[in-house]
């Protein structure tokens, strides 16, 4: 059995056919349970309401509550503690298990740091005090990042789709933190995380693995990325199953 721990296919618009399809070409691949993470307060309701209502036909699907730095530096219209108010209400939601993806992106230039600190930050206290698990995006910001993190005491959470320096990859193991990995892994060359603290992701509808580039990824394509790790592991598949499963159950409780 695999997770999708990282996958946005509550979107109609970001799905490669419909919801019916994507599970059932997920469960054909072995990926039975699925985590669809918000990114904005509009799309944290649209994954709330899809998992609510796929869970209610038997489906193992959960949600998160986000909000992308990127998207809060852009179009934010409510002020944030309206938003903070909102999402309190919203993840009492049974399906829901953790919060994000949230996290700091200073990649485009014009994305105000400042902005994206105090968003960090607010979303943090939350996940402290409600006691959920972080899916964090951070991306060349560790710098800034790190200082806000170590202000937390949070419950055993995620950089997801980590793709920075070894340097930055030994600080995050070193403070508990679990790597996310996806596709990427299956065409870039980057620094791993050793197999006991990594769990799968697809981001789908990006980054999609080797052999499918040029298609839109779905959280069946697990499959693949954990054929890339029992290859780069020197693993069976099963072992990888269980290991990466066994650490998506400790974070999520799933
Ligand atoms: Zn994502």
């Amino acid at each position: 059995m695999l997770v999708d721990t990282h996958t946005h296919i509550h979107d109609g618009f970001d799905r490669d056919g419909t919801p019916e399809q994507i599970f059932a070409h997920a469960h054909e691949n072995g990926v039975d349970k699925i985590i669809t993470i918000g990114t904005s307060p509009e799309d944290s309701e649209k994954a709330r309401i899809f998992a609510e209502e796929w869970a209610l036909k038997g489906e193992k699907i959960y949600w998160t509550w986000g909000y992308h730095p990127n998207n809060y530096v852009e179009n934010c219209r409510n002020s944030l503690t309206n938003d903070i108010n909102m999402a309190l209400e919203a993840i009492k939601s049974p399906q829901n298990v953790g919060i994000g993806e949230i996290g700091l992106d200073y990649h485009f230039d014009g994305r105000d740091p400042e902005k994206q600190r105090e968003l960090l930050l607010q979303v943090l206290q939350l996940a402290q005090d409600q006691k959920k698990p972080v899916s964090f995006h951070v991306r060349e910001a560790f710098g800034d990042f790190w200082p806000i993190f170590d202000n937390f005491h949070l419950q055993t959470s995620v950089l997801h789709s980590y793709s920075d320096s070894k340097k930055n990859l030994k600080i995050a193991l070193e403070k508990g933190l679990y790597i996310g990995v996806n596709g990427l892994a299956t065409f870039a060359d980057i620094a791993h995380a050793p197999l006991e603290r990594i769990i799968f992701e697809t981001d789908a509808p990006y980054l999609t693995p080797a052999p499918f580039r040029g298609k839109m990824n779905k959280p069946g394509y697990v499959r693949n990325i954990a054929e890339w790790a029992s290859d780069y592991y020197k693993v069976s598949l099963a072992e990888v199953e269980k290991i990466t499963t066994d650490n998506a159950k400790l974070i999520y409780k799933i």
